[in-house]
């Protein structure tokens, strides 16, 4: 099982991801998470990440890209995974698209997680982590818009997507994403 989880911040994403990655015992790759780690960690692509990240920003393709490459080049992903938070831009999806066919794999399914913005922000206040003030959330949801939305398009095209309504409660959700996968 090889899925793709695209929807605005936090249209829940990661969440579903970890519930399915459990069910199906494959790794739950975030690249978010593994940009936290990094900056925690205060390794070089952490420092070079942390400002984008604090502004609500994308961070550079040519440091995503990389990381992502060598993710996927480890040996326990090889019965599947869950990509959550990548790709965010259609150069990515295209750079996902090629390394994929270089490495012989395909993906099942993109899932596109549908929540209206005004819910988004609820849900991302309470969270609480460092970038989830309003300010930063405002700006994230824009660069969703103008950046990862036409990714949606991108999956629409190869007849690989399924939209799932995010707004429910997170059991609710987890039900009808696993009556969808089941069609994949
Ligand atoms: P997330 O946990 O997916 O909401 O990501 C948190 C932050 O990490 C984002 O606001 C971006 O600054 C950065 N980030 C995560 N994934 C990517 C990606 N695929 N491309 C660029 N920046 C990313």
């Amino acid at each position: 099982m090889r899925l793709i989880f695209l929807g605005p911040p936090g249209a829940g994403k990661g969440t579903q991801a970890q519930r399915i990655a459990e069910q199906f015992e494959i790794p739950h790759i975030s690249t978010g998470d593994i940009l936290r780690q990094a900056v925690a960690n205060e390794t070089p692509l952490g420092q070079k990440a942390k400002e984008y990240m604090d502004r609500g920003d994308l961070v550079p393709d040519e440091l995503i890209l990389s990381m992502v490459r060598e993710r996927l080049s480890e040996s326990d992903v090889q019965p599947g995974w869950i990509l959550d938070g990548f790709p965010r831009n259609v150069s990515q999806a295209e750079f996902l698209d090629k390394l994929l066919q270089e490495i012989q794999q395909a993906c099942d399914r993109a899932v596109n997680f549908e929540v209206p913005d005004e819910m988004l922000v609820k849900r991302l206040l309470g969270r609480g982590r460092k970038d989830d003030n309003e300010v930063t959330i405002r700006h994230r949801l824009e660069v969703y818009r103008a950046a990862t939305a036409p990714v949606i398009d991108f999956y629409r095209q190869g007849d690989r997507i399924v939209s799932i309504d995010g707004s429910q409660s997170i059991d609710h959700v987890t039900q009808t994403l696993a009556i969808a996968l089941e069609r994949t």
